[in-house]
């Protein structure tokens, strides 16, 4: 494999739910999701929570303020947008950002009407989405729906079990392959068909390992998973590296810890994500 088919992932947000910087949570990191995929010299982007913002300072300062690059939402509850207002290459009017979504359906917003209609919106937000919108474009898609990006950039999608809906990804490059699966909450006794097809034999698998299997009964049905249900799809799909992500507000660095030492005394190949790290798959 040359150094071109390579897929680099970085995190740059692994937190859920809401921002939680603090001395408590400087390892494992405090900020909301955003993943940065790269594939050859495209560019893929999945959610804008906070840690977006810290992306989008790295591209203003390293490679002028112009940005190419597909921004894919697993769904748009507000720890997976909150950071797209300073996600500052979207305000140059000649960046070229592509916008997806594929959760919505028949729901009452479509992509853009959450954006410019909750999002940036006086009076919650002072500057209007049309600021942007020269630079975006906006793509609602049927969840399940395969993209071929071009370039040899293949990526699958399927629906995530989480309130409002959400989309699981499978990004394929060069024989090699991630899957994040966030937000999403598993079934008991039964292991989710869609996450399994995405995660199947995965280089890499994002998971939502918000809780414990010892906290779960207190947050059941709010749509999120946990680490030992992690290394359960991990097995049947036959992942080779899981990242356990969407890590809870409540669990600081200690508690992170601590769960990253029992899931490895199960899978050696799994570990919480942490936040400013950089992978090559
Ligand atoms: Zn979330
Ligand atoms: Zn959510």
């Amino acid at each position: 494999m040359t150094s071109e088919s390579t897929i680099r992932l970085k995190f740059w947000g692994t937190r859920g739910s809401i921002p939680c910087p603090g001395p408590e949570t400087v390892r494992y990191g405090g900020n909301t999701t955003c993943f940065e995929v790269t594939c050859g010299d495209r560019r893929i982007i999945v959610d804008a929570g906070t840690g977006i913002r810290l992306l989008g300072k790295k591209i203003m300062l390293e490679e002028g303020n112009f940005l190419n690059a597909d921004l894919f939402f697993t769904h748009t509850h507000m720890d997976h947008i909150q950071g797209l207002p300073f996600f500052a290459p979207l305000y140059n009017p000649v960046s070229d950002v592509r916008l997806h979504a594929g959760h919505l359906g028949d729901q009452k917003y479509d992509l853009l009407g959450i954006i410019g209609t909750m999002l940036m919106k006086d009076p919650v937000f002072p500057v209007p989405s049309a600021l942007i919108e020269k630079a975006c474009s906006f793509n609602d898609y049927p969840c399940g729906k395969i993209f071929d990006l071009g370039d040899g950039i293949v990526i699958k999608t399927g629906k995530l079990n989480h309130p409002n809906g959400a989309c699981g990804y499978r990004i394929e490059y060069g024989g090699k392959s991630l899957a994040i699966c966030t937000d999403t909450e598993h079934y008991e006794g039964k292991l989710d068909d869609e996450v399994l097809a995405l995660a199947y034999q995965a280089d890499v698998m994002i998971y939502d390992s918000a809780y414990t299997d010892e906290e779960y009964p207190k947050f059941k049905g709010w749509g999120h998973s946990t680490w030992q249900e992690a290394l359960k799809v991990a097995e049947a799909a036959k992942v080779k590296n899981t990242f356990l992500f969407h890590h809870d507000p409540s669990h600081n660095d200690q508690r992170m810890d601590q769960i990253a030492e029992q899931a490895a005394a199960i899978n050696a190949n799994a570990r919480p994500a942490v936040e400013g790290e950089e992978i090559s798959i």
